[in-house]
């Protein structure tokens, strides 16, 4: 997939559209989503132009890697997640939901989580 400079994130990074930002460096940016699913449910995203989990871990460069993973990291220290901890998840391509093709981790907290994804096969 051909990544789409217009989508909402990709105009978030522009300026375009207005965020509640909790964190940018070099590598990434971090906000609220806009319909947050937990107490603290917080979106971060890599500078750089990635469709996908898929297209940031084969072509992105080791710094970019690097600088977003710690970014991630970082993120959920300043929210204060650290210690009663917290879920990242990252949805990808069709069968995982991903509805905005930038690539984005989602870090919930602020409650108990409950247990991985709803029960079925
Ligand atoms: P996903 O299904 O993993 O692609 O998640 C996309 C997420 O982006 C959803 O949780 C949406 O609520 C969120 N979202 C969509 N538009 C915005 C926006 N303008 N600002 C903040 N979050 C957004």
């Amino acid at each position: 997939m051909t990544y789409d400079p217009n989508n909402v994130f990709a105009r978030i990074l522009k300026g375009e559209i207005p965020c509640k930002k909790v964190y940018e460096d070099a590598f990434a940016l971090a906000f609220h989503d806009i319909a947050p699913k937990a107490p603290v449910h917080v979106l971060v995203i890599p500078k750089g132009a990635y469709v996908s989990w898929n297209d940031f871990s084969e072509k992105a460069p080791a710094e970019e890697i690097a600088g977003f993973v710690r970014a991630v990291g970082a993120v959920a220290r300043q929210l204060g997640l650290e210690e009663p901890g917290y879920r990242m998840l990252i949805n990808t391509g069709r069968d995982g939901g991903q509805e905005v093709p930038h690539l984005h981790v989602h870090l919930f907290g602020g409650r108990v989580l409950g247990r991985m994804i709803p029960d079925g096969v």
